[in-house]
């Protein structure tokens, strides 16, 4: 292939959060998910290098705000705030938010979290969903840096219930079968959202990532990758 583009440059820095399983996480110490493969192909296809680092979810958010890193890639929602502060690709995937709770609790709506302690992962849209319901700050929301956390409290039994994007929601429940847990979804009060690659402000790779992811979702690539971490 062409890699004139990137020749005698550094490689570009992407960073990610892996505690979302299955877009990024950790598998015996390595980096993997559909966000892993796909940030990887629209690279390849644009003929541009790059190292990619675990950093976590508020370090993540911060090394693009400060330009410390070039992109974020870890289901990040378009969202109209983070637009203020963050350039974003075109969108990638089409989520909603899922509560998961003990096995027998009375939720059928995402209205009956309101009487439940809730967990939920700091800064991100899935608190954001938990506090329309029960309010700003409220007591009763325990804010976790990761889900996996969120996930632990549920079954210590800190809280009641977890609020979260729904395939991190599935991906948990299936993988958890003696957890004791079961999940709802509810139209009504949560809207779907877009995951998008995160820039910082005015970068000029948008345009270059925008263009492969475009090209890869032509040519097959993304309904391949698809494929591999969710219709299996
Ligand atoms: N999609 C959610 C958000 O952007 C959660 C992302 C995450 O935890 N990695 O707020």
């Amino acid at each position: 292939g062409d890699n004139g583009a990137s020749e005698g440059k550094e490689p570009i820095k992407v960073v990610t959060e892996a505690g979302f399983m299955p877009f990024s996480y950790l598998d015996k110490g390595e980096l993997v998910g559909f966000d892993i493969e796909l940030i990887d192909a629209v690279l390849k296809e644009a003929g541009i290098e790059y190292t990619i680092e675990n950093v976590g979810w508020e370090s993540m958010l911060a090394a693009v705000q400060n330009k410390d890193a070039d992109l974020a890639i870890a289901g990040i929602t378009v969202d109209d705030d983070r637009k203020q502060t963050y350039d974003f690709s075109s969108s990638y995937f089409e989520s909603t938010h899922k509560v998961v709770f003990r096995e027998g609790e009375a939720i059928t709506s995402g209205e009956d979290i309101k009487e439940l302690k809730v967990g939920v992962q700091a800064g991100t849209t899935g608190s954001k969903a938990a506090e329309k319901i029960m309010g700003e700050n409220h007591p009763n929301i325990s804010k976790y840096d990761s889900n996996t956390l969120a996930f632990m409290s549920l079954q210590s039994g800190d809280v009641d219930a977890v609020v979260t994007d729904n395939i991190v929601a599935d991906e948990y429940v299936n993988n958890n079968p003696d957890a004791n847990v079961e999940m709802i979804t509810d139209p009504e009060t949560f809207d779907s959202e877009f995951y998008g690659i995160m820039f910082p402000k005015g970068s000029e790779l948008v345009e270059q990532v925008n263009t492969a992811l475009q090209t890869l979702m032509e040519n097959g690539t993304y309904e391949e990758l698809y494929k591999k971490w969710f219709d299996a």
